[in-house]
């Protein structure tokens, strides 16, 4: 088991397949002319199963593909069938705007879930958010999960001013649909024009539900990061990503692995373990694994005040989004 400080036990990690991405979402990629890491420097196929198989040994029941985005790898396939073998339950988070090259391989996968990031259902707010005109596309993709019985997530990161107007089409969209739509806080991560200004708090999200509709509170399990909703009679429901005003930090059983193999306890940790270096190197990789979750804080990285809007997000040391992984 892997267990920090706090008696959190981690059974949920997430592997970044790549820090680089077709699209260009500013609140997670610094600027256009990002420099990818180059393959080489990336965790390849068979270190990443070693890596995983590891964590599963150790207790990880739950293991999420995501990134930059996870399909623009060229083995994501060949990576997402070797993974389909371990005996955990896995997913992926995507952008969608290729999941139509990857139908059969998810039919025949393990994966029955999948996070779809979309922000907003207009096509050119969807093109002023991702800097691409994808927007068609990703749409017609999710509708072929939904239709092929894949549980559909739909992530939307809510910014004030930006797209906190859609929020009832998206719970419109569930009036039918079987999809839970999780309206995700703005975080701040390096280089993503943050300003606690532009958060579209929960309360605030809930606020604007309620102004059309009547909610229900659905019960939340304990290493959830959403806070779960529905409308009566809607076929979909709606979770609410929390992170900024009312983070979850003591239920937290998450790790992550960065594209380029090191280990973060938090998606806010300053600190990093290189576990593909020691992999490379033919070091004990339980030992490094143990001490990084022992130096785990107890919430947000041990780097954010208690109240986000005393926030300076100038003065946080991590990585940008896109090459943590989200
Ligand atoms: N490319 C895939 C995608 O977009 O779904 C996976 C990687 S992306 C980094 C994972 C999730 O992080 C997406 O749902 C994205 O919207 C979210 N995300 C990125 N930057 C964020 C931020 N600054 N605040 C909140 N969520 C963010
Ligand atoms: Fe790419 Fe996903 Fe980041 Fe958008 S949120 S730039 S799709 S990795």
């Amino acid at each position: 088991m892997i267990v920090d400080n706090f008696d959190r036990v981690h059974t949920y990690l997430r592997i970044s397949l790549t820090d680089n991405c077709n699209l260009r979402c500013f609140y997670c990629m610094p600027e256009e002319e990002y420099a990818f890491t180059p393959s080489s420097k990336l965790m390849q196929l068979d270190e990443i199963v070693k890596l995983a198989k590891i964590f599963v040994q150790e207790g990880v029941t739950k293991i999420r593909l995501t990134g930059g985005e996870p399909l623009v790898r060229k083995d994501a396939g060949n990576i997402i069938e070797e993974l389909s073998k371990l005996p955990v339950s896995l997913t992926l988070t995507s952008n969608g705007t290729t999941i139509h090259h990857y139908f059969d391989l998810l039919k025949r996968s393990s994966i029955r879930s999948v996070n779809i990031s979309l922000d907003t259902l207009q096509a050119e707010t969807f093109q002023h958010i991702t800097r691409r005109d994808s927007f068609a596309q990703v749409y017609q993709n999710i509708l072929w999960l939904i239709d092929n019985g894949f549980e559909v997530k739909i992530n939307v990161v809510v910014m004030k001013g930006l797209n906190d107007a859609e929020i009832n089409d998206f719970i419109d969209w569930t009036k039918e649909t079987t999809i839970e739509v999780r309206f995700i806080e703005f975080m701040p991560f390096e280089g993503n024009q943050w300003t606690s200004n532009k958060v579209f708090t929960w309360q605030q999200i809930l606020d604007r539900v309620q102004e059309k509709y009547v909610i229900e509170k659905v019960m939340d399990h304990p290493n959830d990061t959403a806070k779960h909703y529905s409308v009566p009679g809607h076929k979909g429901s709606f979770g609410v990503i929390s992170t900024m005003s009312a983070p979850f930090c003591g239920g937290c059983n998450r790790m992550r692995l960065t594209a380029d193999g090191k280990m973060k306890n938090c998606l806010f940790s300053p600190h990093e373990t290189d576990l593909l270096g020691a992999l490379r190197k033919g070091e004990d990789l339980l030992s490094l694994i143990r001490k990084c979750i022992g130096e785990k804080a107890k919430g947000l990285g041990g780097q954010m005040p208690e109240d986000f809007e005393q926030l300076h997000a100038e003065e946080m040391h991590n990585r940008s989004m896109i090459t943590i992984g989200g």
